[in-house]
């Protein structure tokens, strides 16, 4: 049947973090868009924690704002609560926290969407993706209203809603989250062109009505006395005054007691629940029974936002009868007269493992289809976010008939992410760690606009105010880097500050930059001990994050280029480029394992065949040898 509408370049079903974040790129990059789901009302939904960012998913956000989307701007405009994590430890591991307004957010987020000119929306349930006969081409979408809407581009970002079923005790109904329906169709019809297809579950805790709760038997937790956007456009953030509170609380034998009473009606424990879950986000049933010799778990109550009573219980996730998580929650101290708004619940979902896609966030099955965000196997609304931008950015390319835009692991986390995804696969939700980068010296929090803002204006995304932003900064970098490598300072003005550091005194002039490796020494103690100096700097610039920047630049300079090196040498098997159709089979050399993993992966460089398991390292001799042939 004719489609009623125009077709579109691109279109992009369902509006989670994934869905928003492909909707906003595609669109700006001047792709003719049409962003279709289920809720309008629900855009960018906070399924489970009010919160953004978090070590490593921080950032990720981080790194989204530097090439040009949206979360980090729209965190910032709804954030309650800021907090750097990480700050006892070295820069590579800081990371930006905000809790924010569940409602604001999702608001805010369809404000920033609605600016863009070339983005249409339609709330609707797509049911089946249509492709040419032979299923190699995407065409179209149906959806459950009887329409047709066609494009060249199709981006699936629908979370945790494909064949949905959530569970609560002995209780389970269809949902794509609680009070929303889930979304059947797509999988079937992914099924029948070749697609695998499989399951996986996540959970989420009771939310309370924070006037019920006793604070003087929690600990309050403040946000940072100086907070820190996401984005490296904000420049207002709310004080600390301004900023609401988080509390602690903590579980204890009695609540572990009293939830171990709904184990046999568990759906986690008496086999209803069969997919995995995520194993470092854990249900407190799952806790309690693994860490049987715990005496008590932490938990934090958060705020869901500005205007509202309504509470987060992070830390207490379940999907135990109703009434167990009822009482349970009333043996917490400080919760005794809780009155519970929303029970916790699991849901179990479909994911696609993440094989089946390339680089691009394009389906190796069907050309023009693109997977993002949870339908990827991923959990957070940071890694979804990621892969909607890339997916966004790589549908439009395509339309344009660009080639594909990748990010490296030595260039960004979302290049750790995608490339783990496809490369490694994922049997368990997948959450992005410091731990996952071998890079994390160079891949800081503090520098992802000078990673990537250059990319993303390239490519047409971030926007010349932030480009112009970018190199201003990294003028001022440069040159407040030259002031402190030449400028010599002498005992006299230093031994003082030095003395009260707690470090040696000098002996003779030094240049200034010797004494900032010194651990006791930040770039700010030169200048207060040296006014000369201040003001040749102030000249320079008074923003602290260009001092920042060269303080630690100077300070890790070592680690900087010895992993700079890393990077160059692995990049001579990333730029090794492997053809779609080589013919594994022909390569006698190969180990027999080896063989069946290539197939199965089909990598795409050389760099990539390195980093799947089963692949030996004289595999990857024996493919260099062949490609150089
Ligand atoms: P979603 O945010 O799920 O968005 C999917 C969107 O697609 C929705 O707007 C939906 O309406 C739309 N849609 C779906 N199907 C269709 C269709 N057929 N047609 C049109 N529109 C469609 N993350 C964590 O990091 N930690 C946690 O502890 C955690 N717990 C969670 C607990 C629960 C119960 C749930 C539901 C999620 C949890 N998450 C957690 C995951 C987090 O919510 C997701 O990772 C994130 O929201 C995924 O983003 P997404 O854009 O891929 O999908």
């Amino acid at each position: 049947m004719k489609s009623l509408y125009p077709s579109y370049d691109v279109i992009v079903v369902g509006a989670g973090h994934a869905g928003s974040e492909a909707a906003g790129a595609a669109a700006e990059i001047g792709a003719k868009t049409l962003l279709i789901t289920m809720n309008l009302d629900a855009i960018a939904k906070m399924s489970c924690n009010p919160a953004m960012g978090g070590v490593a998913k921080g950032q990720l956000v981080r790194e989204i704002d530097a090439l040009g989307g949206l979360s980090g701007i729209v965190a910032d405009q709804s954030g309650v609560q800021f907090r750097m994590l990480n700050m006892s430890k070295g820069p590579a591991m800081w990371s930006p926290r905000c809790q924010s307004d569940r409602a604001l957010y999702s608001k805010k987020m369809r404000d920033q969407l609605e600016k863009k000119e070339n983005l249409h929306f339609r709330q609707d349930n797509v049911v089946d993706v249509i492709t040419t006969d032979d299923g190699k081409k995407v065409t179209g979408v149906r959806t459950q209203t009887g329409q047709t809407f066609e494009a060249q581009s199709v981006i699936l970002t629908t979370g945790t809603f494909g064949n949905g079923l959530i569970h609560i005790g002995e209780n389970q109904y269809g949902g794509g989250r609680s009070g929303e329906r889930a979304s059947v169709g797509i999988s079937a019809a992914l099924e029948k062109l070749g697609f695998e297809v499989g399951r996986l579950k996540t959970g989420t805790p009771p939310r309370i009505d924070g006037r019920s709760i006793d604070y003087d038997k929690l600990e309050i937790q403040y946000g940072d006395e100086e907070p820190q956007p996401f984005s490296f456009l904000t420049e207002n953030l709310p004080t600390k005054e301004e900023q609401l509170t988080c509390w602690i609380g903590y579980t204890n034998d009695e609540v572990h007691d009293m939830l171990r009473t709904g184990f046999d009606r568990s759906p986690m424990f008496n086999g209803r629940i069969q997919s995995t879950g995520p194993r470092y986000c854990p249900s407190i049933e799952d806790k309690i029974n693994r860490f049987a010799d715990k005496d008590r778990h932490q938990l934090f109550l958060e705020p869901e936002g500005w205007d509202t009573y309504e509470m987060y219980l992070n830390g207490f996730s379940t999907s135990l009868p109703e009434d167990v998580q009822f009482k349970a929650l009333r043996t917490i101290p400080g919760f005794e007269e809780v009155v519970m708004l929303r029970p916790g619940y699991a849901i179990e979902y479909d994911y696609f493992p993440p094989h089946q896609i390339k680089r691009s966030m394009e389906t190796k099955i069907t050309e023009g289809l693109f997977f993002a965000g949870q339908i990827n196997g991923t959990t957070g609304y940071e890694e979804a976010a990621c892969q909607g931008l890339m997916a966004g950015i790589n549908a439009a390319r395509k339309v344009n008939g660009d080639e594909e835009f990748i990010i490296k692991r030595s260039e960004g986390y979302i290049g750790v992410l995608i490339d783990d995804l496809i490369t490694k696969g994922t049997e368990e939700p997948y959450r992005m760690f410091t731990s996952r980068a071998e890079h994390r010296i160079l891949l800081r929090q503090d520098n992802a606009d000078l990673r990537l803002t250059e990319l993303g204006h390239k490519i047409g995304l971030a926007s010349e105010e932030r480009f112009k932003n970018y190199k201003e900064k990294k003028q001022a970098i440069d040159k407040l880097h030259d002031l402190i490598a030449d400028y010599t300072v002498y005992p006299e003005k230093m031994d003082p500050m030095l003395k009260e550091q707690g470090t040696t005194v000098l002996s003779q002039p030094v240049k200034a930059k010797t004494l900032i490796p010194r651990p006791e020494i930040s770039i700010y103690n030169l200048i207060e001990a040296d006014p000369e100096l201040r003001e040749k700097a102030a000249t320079i610039t008074e923003d602290p994050r260009v001092y920042e920047q060269v303080e630690i630049q100077i300070k890790y300079a070592g680690y900087i280029e010895k992993e700079f090196e890393m990077v160059e040498e692995m990049n001579q098997k990333e730029n090794m480029l492997i053809p779609e159709t080589l013919e594994y089979e022909r390569i006698n050399s190969l180990s027999s394992e080896g063989r069946q993993k290539l197939n199965r992966v089909r990598p795409e460089t050389l760099g990539q065949a390195s980093r799947i398991s089963g692949v030996t390292p004289s595999d990857i001799s024996v493919l260099m040898v062949y490609l150089k042939n």
